[in-house]
């Protein structure tokens, strides 16, 4: 076993569980390990302290056990595996009638990280986002088959954009078990085809469920306008909650042929419904004022930490133009899935739009991920969707 030796304090953090070890905190390592292979990590007094997968880049290790005598081998992956289907059981997301689309493995949420793992239907789509994961992927969908067994038939594995580059890992997607063209979902009664294919992540935005879930309460009568809309989400609930019009609008057009997809599998022929393949900028800038439901969830402004400020003015730009236009008594839907933007970061940027519009504006809700997304208390960097339901005067 490769041992990896921390630099003297290093172990600070480890030992309030959190599962990184950054490169900066190695002294040296014993061996030499392969990226994605296991490695144990040991303090400057030599002392057991985790073991994780390796890999090269800022985040050296990730944790998977703080256990010397834990092995990582097919029943790890059960054990864990098993944890997080029994948290969504028992928590009501799992295993109901009206929804078979939810995430099964949020990485460090659940105590696995670099692994996704999204269920639609009789379909996991699995995600690598480290090296160890990559190279263990037989073994976890082996285990993964087992603790879904009856629920699960198909393993479908996607990571050829989400594994580190310089890795030389090159990555197929493709099925690891089974192999079916059946990807209609059902997300709280509403039909969706999921891309796991071509589409974005694993095909679907299983994080705005609930967010979703919630819009659908303020439809009712409602001007709505869907902006960033991807596969359409929001929209089709805005249709079943009972709004007068729904806008949608992506500046992909396969975004676009998703959107349509998805309201004629629920909504055929309603002509409530249309699509725009359009810049937002330039939508906005063009719209009249019409909208009294505005949602705003573009993509992930800020990548990195250095783009941060660059981001918040973008989430400021795109927020003024929304206030400005939302008819008196309107309600916006703003989110920010950017990691490194912080809750007060993004709460600062639609304060600063708001003021700059003039509008007066009140908090109804403060929104963020779903509980099958759930942040490890460990981890407070698990935390990334935020989002605001505002109404405007
Ligand atoms: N709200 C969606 C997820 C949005 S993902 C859901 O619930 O599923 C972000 C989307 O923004 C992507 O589909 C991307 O194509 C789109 N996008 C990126 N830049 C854009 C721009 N400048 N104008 C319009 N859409 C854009």
């Amino acid at each position: 076993m490769y041992k990896v030796y921390l630099k003297s304090g290093k172990e600070e953090s480890l030992k309030r569980f959190h599962p990184w070890v950054f490169s900066g905190a190695i002294a040296r390592i014993d061996g030499e390990p392969q990226e994605g292979e296991v490695v144990e990590i040991y303090t400057s007094k030599k002392e057991f302290i985790a073991k994780g997968h390796y890999q090269i880049g800022s985040i050296a290790v990730r944790v998977l056990s703080f256990r010397q005598d834990e092995a990582i081998d097919k029943d790890f992956w059960k054990r864990r595996l098993t944890v997080a289907r029994d948290m969504r059981r028992s928590i009501g997301i799992a295993g109901r009638a009206d929804n078979n689309t939810y995430r099964l493995v949020h990485g460090e949420g659940d105590n696995l990280p670099g692994l996704v793992v999204d269920v639609y239907g009789r379909t996991a789509v699995m995600q690598a986002h480290s090296a160890g994961m990559h190279l263990d992927r037989m073994t976890i969908a082996e285990a993964l088959a087992e603790v879904m067994e009856g629920e699960v038939d198909n393993i479908y594995y996607k990571s050829e954009t989400t594994l580190p580059f310089k890795a030389d890992l090159y990555p197929e997607n493709g099925f690891l078990k089974g192999g079916s063209a059946d990807n209609v979902a059902v997300e709280y009664g509403l039909k969706f085809h999921i891309d796991w294919l071509k589409g974005q992540k694993t095909g679907f935005f299983v994080d705005q469920r609930e967010n979703r879930a919630l819009l659908e309460r303020y439809a009712h009568g409602r001007s709505v306008l869907n902006m960033f809309c991807y596969t359409g989400g929001f929209s089709v609930y805005a249709m079943r909650g009972g709004a007068k019009l729904v806008h949608s609008v992506d500046s992909s057009a396969k975004a676009i042929d998703l959107t349509n997809k998805n309201i004629a599998l629920n909504f055929p022929d309603d002509p409530r419904h249309t699509a725009y393949a359009e810049d937002a900028f330039k939508f906005l800038d063009r719209m009249g004022d019409q909208y009294d439901l505005i949602i705003l969830d573009p993509p992930a402004f800020a990548k990195h930490r250095d783009a941060l400020r660059n981001a918040l003015q973008g989430y400021r730009k795109l927020n003024v133009k929304a206030f400005e236009k939302i008819k008196p008594g309107g309600i916006l839907f703003t989110f920010s899935c950017s990691q490194a933007v912080s809750k007060e970061n993004f709460r600062t940027a639609v304060f600063t739009a708001a003021a700059m519009s003039g509008r007066n504006v009140r908090i109804l809700h403060q929104l963020t991920q779903p509980a099958d997304h759930p942040v490890n208390i460990y981890h407070p960097e698990g935390e990334y969707l935020k989002g605001l339901v505002l109404y405007v005067e």
